[in-house]
C-alpha cells in the first residue's frame, strides 16, 4: 500500500511512502503521518493513496498521529482547490485548514482529576469519624473534582487514595472542556414570526437547502448562493437563525463567518441561546482568534466529533469539519477581513461560496452595502438577490445631514474639528440625556508633524509614511511597522532646531480632548486600538455605554460595526474624506460603505437618529448616495467606472509585489519579471498588465516593494500560468515575490 503525502514543510511536492502492514488500516485520505525526510522524521498529510508509485525506491512511513484522521476528504479538496486558484503551496493551504493547536503530535485535552463516589458501595466496616466526614461532602454516585474535594474537605490526596483502597471513593482522570463562555448563562429563545419579506426570503433558503438535500448523492440540481441585501435592522440575523433550525432539522449542520470585529459576546450569545434547549439543541461552537490554545482544540474536536453542529466564527471558521454540511452564512460579506493578508491569501467569502457548491450546501451571503464583487454576481445572475428594504420596526433610517465643512470657522486657521451644527446637537442631546457616537477612523493625537520653517516632516525610519503623534504617550508612532520615538520638543533637523514645530491633522485622542474642552461636564470615552489593549477593556466601555455611564463616546472603526445602542440618536462623523483619497480603486466603496455602517448606529430606539458628516468634499458620490441610503445608486454610478477601467468586479486581478532591501534590485527583478509576464499576452484575450511602479507605500518595514498588476477575466487560468512561472522564476537573494489574486489591499 502507498500512501502520497504532502509533507509540512516548504517544497511544493508530494512525496510517496510506503504503508507498512501493521498501519494500513489506519491510514486514510486525510490521514496525518510522522514520515522519514533526510535524516528527518517530519509530520504529513496523506493526499492520495495511488496503486502505483512512479519512484521506485519507497521508505515507510513511520507513525500515524491521529485517528480519525482530522482533515476530512472535503475539507482536503477545498484546501488542494485554494492552492490552486490563490497560486501557493498545498502544504501551506493545508496548514491553513487545520488549527495549529490541532496539528499537535498528542491531542491537547485537560485532563482533571475527578472524585466519585459509588453508588452502591459495600460500607467497610470501620471507618474513622474524619474519613466519613469527608464522604458525606458526596452523594453516593455523585462526582466532583479532586481539587474541590480537598479544599472542601480540607485534608490531603493520600486521605483520598487511602478512601480510595477502602472502596469508597472511585478517582480517576476525565477530560475537562475549557468552554471561554463557561460563566455565561443563555436564555434560551424562539423564534420569532416573520414579516412578510423575511418569509419571503427563508422560504427561497429553505427551498434551495431542501432542493440540494434531496439530490445529495448525485449531480443537479447546484443551488445559486444567496445574497441578501437588507439594511442594518432588517432581520437577516433572524433569517440565519431559522434556517440554520431548518439545516438542523434535515440532519445537517451550519457555518456562520462573521467578522473577527463583530463576533461579540452578544452576537454569540444570540446563536447560543436559540439552539441551547429544545429539541433541536445543539453546542455551538465558536472559533476566532482570541481564544487560548486549549480553548481551540477543544471547540475544534467537539466538531470534529460531531457534538458541535453549528460554528460561529472568523475567517478560518470556513474550515471547520462540519459534516454533512446544509448551510453556510456569510454575514457582512463585504467586510475585508475576510480576505487573510498573508499566504495563502485566500477570501474566506469566495472560499465558502466554492465550499458549498462541492458540498451542496446553501450558501447565504448577508450584508447592508454588499460588495460591488456580490452585487455584480447577483446582478448577472450568478447569485440569487434577496432585498430586505426595511426595518423590522418600520424605523425610519436616520436623518443624514452633510456638512461643507469649507465653509466653516475663520480663513486662516483652516477648518475646525467641530461644524457649528455639530456642536450644537451634540449639546442637544446631552441636554435631553441621550447618547452621541463620533467617529475619526484615525487614532492619535496628529498625523503628522512639521516644521513650518524648514519643512521637515518627521516619517517612519524604516516606512514611506509619516509617523503620527501620541500626546497621552508623548511618543511619535509609525501606523505600519509600530515603530515608535519620544516625540520631540524642537525640530529633530540639525541645523533648524525651530522651537515651534506644529502637530498637522487629527485623530481620535484630539477629537476627545477638544470635545472635552468643549463640554467640560459631559462623560466621555474613546474606543480605539490605543486604549482597548485588552478584551475587558473592550467589554468595560461598552458597558458602560450602554448602562448610561458615558455620554460621547469617541471611536475608529472599533465602534463602526454591529452595536446597538438604543439610545444613541446622534452619530457625527468627523471627516468623512480620511478614506476617500487613497490610491485604491476601491476608496469610494469602502467609504460609502463606511458611512452607512456608521450611521447605521444611530436610532434604533424610539427616537429617530440623526447623523452629521462633516467633509470637505461634500458632492462625492460616495458621500452623496450614503447620505440618501442609495445602495443601488451608488452601484450603478460605481460599476459604470469599474467597467470603463477593467478593474473587479468587471475582471479580476492579480497583484505581484517583489521586495528587498535594496531598491535597485528589487526594480530590476520587477523589470524581469515584466518581460517574463509579457509572454502571456498572445494566451489570455484581453489581459492588461500594469507596471511595476513602485507600491503606494514604497517602503513598509525597511522593504522597498514594486508591484504588477494583471487584469483578466479568466482568473483561474491565469493563476495555473502564474504558478508555472514563479516556480521557475530565479530570484536574486533577500528578494521576495508574493502573488495576491483577488487582492484587497494595494497599498
Ligand atoms: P440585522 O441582522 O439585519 O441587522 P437583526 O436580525 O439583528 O437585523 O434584527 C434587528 C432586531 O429586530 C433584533 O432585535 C431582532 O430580534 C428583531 N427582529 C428581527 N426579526 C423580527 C421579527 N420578525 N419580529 C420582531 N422582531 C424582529
Ligand atoms: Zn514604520
Amino acid at each position: 500500500m502507498i500512501a502520497r503525502v504532502t509533507l509540512e514543510v516548504a517544497i511544493r511536492k508530494e512525496f510517496d511512502y510506503l504503508v507498512p502492514p501493521e498501519l494500513a488500516e489506519q491510514v486514510e485520505v486525510g490521514t496525518r503521518v510522522k514520515v522519514p525526510f533526510g535524516a528527518r522524521q517530519v509530520f504529513g498529510c496523506v493526499t492520495a493513496l495511488p496503486e502505483s508509485s512512479p519512484h521506485a525506491k519507497l521508505r515507510s512511513l513511520t507513525a500515524v498521529i491521529s485517528r480519525p484522521s482530522l482533515i476530512t476528504p472535503r475539507v482536503l479538496d477545498l484546501a488542494r482547490w485554494i492552492a490552486d486558484y490563490y497560486c501557493c503551496p498545498t502544504e501551506s493551504a493545508l496548514r491553513s485548514v487545520l488549527p495549529e493547536v490541532v496539528r499537535q503530535e498528542k491531542e491537547a485535552w485537560r485532563y482533571q482529576r475527578m472524585a466519585r463516589r459509588p453508588a452502591n458501595p459495600d460500607t467497610p466496616a470501620r471507618l474513622t469519624q474524619r474519613q466519613q466526614e469527608i464522604l458525606q461532602l458526596l452523594e453516593p454516585g455523585a462526582e466532583m473534582p479532586v481539587s474541590r474535594l480537598l479544599e472542601k474537605a480540607r485534608t490531603t490526596l493520600s486521605t483520598l487514595k487511602r478512601l480510595e483502597s477502602l472502596g469508597c471513593l472511585i478517582l480517576s482522570q476525565s477530560i475537562t472542556e475549557r468552554d471561554p463562555y463557561a460563566h455565561e448563562t443563555i436564555l434560551p429563545t424562539e423564534p420569532l414570526c416573520l414579516n412578510p419579506e423575511q418569509s419571503a426570503a427563508l422560504d427561497r433558503i429553505i427551498r434551495a437547502m431542501d432542493g440540494q438535500r434531496a439530490h445529495a448523492g448525485g449531480g443537479r440540481p447546484e443551488a445559486q448562493p444567496f445574497l441578501l441585501h437588507g439594511v442594518t435592522g432588517s432581520g437577516k440575523t433572524e433569517i440565519y437563525l431559522q434556517a440554520i433550525a431548518h439545516a438542523l432539522k434535515n440532519g445537517q449542520g451550519a457555518i456562520v463567518l462573521v467578522p473577527e470585529i463583530s463576533l461579540t459576546p452578544q452576537t454569540v450569545e444570540r446563536f447560543k441561546a436559540r439552539f441551547c434547549a429544545g429539541p433541536l439543541r445543539t453546542l455551538v461552537a465558536v472559533l476566532h482568534s482570541h481564544l487560548s490554545a486549549g480553548e481551540r482544540h477543544d471547540e475544534w474536536h467537539k466538531i470534529r466529533q460531531g457534538r458541535s453542529r453549528i460554528v460561529i466564527g472568523a475567517r478560518s471558521a470556513i474550515f471547520a469539519p462540519v459534516e454533512p454540511l446544509g448551510l453556510i452564512v456569510v454575514d457582512e460579506e463585504h467586510e475585508h477581513s475576510y480576505k487573510q493578508e498573508e499566504a495563502p491569501r485566500y477570501h474566506a467569502r469566495d472560499v465558502a461560496v466554492v465550499r458549498g457548491w462541492r458540498e451542496k450546501a446553501v450558501v447565504v451571503l448577508g450584508s447592508a452595502t454588499p460588495s460591488l464583487e456580490s452585487y455584480f454576481n447577483a446582478r448577472r445572475g450568478k447569485y440569487c438577490l434577496l432585498e430586505l428594504p426595511t426595518r423590522v420596526d418600520d424605523q425610519k433610517l436616520p436623518l443624514v445631514r452633510v456638512i461643507d465643512m469649507r465653509s466653516e470657522g475663520r480663513h486662516d486657521k483652516g477648518p475646525p474639528v467641530f461644524s457649528r451644527r455639530l456642536r450644537e446637537a451634540i449639546a442637544q442631546r446631552l441636554e435631553r440625556k441621550e447618547q452621541v457616537m463620533l467617529f475619526l477612523n484615525r487614532r492619535g493625537y496628529a498625523s503628522s508633524l512639521q516644521c513650518p520653517k524648514c519643512g521637515y516632516v518627521a516619517g517612519c525610519p524604516q516606512c514611506s509614511l509619516a509617523l503620527t503623534y501620541h500626546r497621552r504617550d508623548q511618543v511619535l508612532r509609525c501606523h505600519l511597522c509600530g515603530h515608535q520615538a519620544p516625540a520631540p520638543v524642537v525640530c529633530p533637523s540639525e541645523t533648524c532646531r525651530n522651537p515651534a514645530i506644529r502637530y498637522a491633522g487629527l485623530g481620535t485622542e484630539k477629537v476627545e480632548d477638544i470635545l472635552g474642552q468643549i463640554f467640560p461636564r459631559a462623560v466621555i470615552s474613546r474606543m480605539d486600538s490605543d486604549v482597548m489593549k485588552r478584551k475587558e477593556d473592550y467589554r468595560r466601555v461598552l458597558g458602560d455605554f450602554r448602562t448610561g455611564k458615558i455620554d460621547i463616546l469617541v471611536g475608529t472603526q472599533m465602534i463602526a460595526k454591529g452595536l446597538h445602542f438604543p439610545n444613541v440618536t446622534l452619530v457625527g462623523i468627523i471627516y468623512a474624506d480620511l478614506g476617500l483619497h487613497v490610491p485604491d480603486f476601491r476608496a469610494g466603496e469602502r467609504t460609502f460603505q463606511l458611512l452607512t455602517q456608521v450611521a447605521g448606529r444611530a436610532g434604533r430606539g424610539d427616537v429617530e437618529g440623526e447623523v452629521i458628516v462633516q467633509t470637505l468634499t461634500p458632492y462625492h458620490p460616495a458621500i452623496q448616495f450614503a447620505r440618501r441610503h442609495d445602495y443601488a445608486g451608488f452601484y450603478e454610478q460605481e460599476i459604470e467606472f469599474r467597467e470603463q477601467l477593467q478593474y473587479p468586479p468587471a475582471s479580476h486581478a492579480a497583484l505581484l509585489t517583489l521586495r528587498g532591501r535594496n531598491e535597485d534590485k528589487v526594480r530590476f527583478t520587477a523589470d524581469h519579471l515584466r518581460r517574463c509576464l509579457d509572454a502571456l499576452i498572445p494566451h489570455f484575450k484581453g489581459l492588461i498588465l500594469a507596471g511595476p511602479a513602485p507600491a503606494p507605500l514604497l517602503r513598509a518595514e525597511s522593504y522597498y516593494r514594486y508591484q504588477i498588476m494583471l487584469r483578466t477575466r479568466q482568473m483561474s487560468r491565469l493563476s495555473r500560468a502564474l504558478a508555472e512561472l514563479v516556480a521557475s522564476q530565479k530570484l536574486p537573494e533577500d528578494t521576495f515575490l508574493a502573488v495576491d489574486i483577488d487582492p484587497m489591499s494595494l497599498l
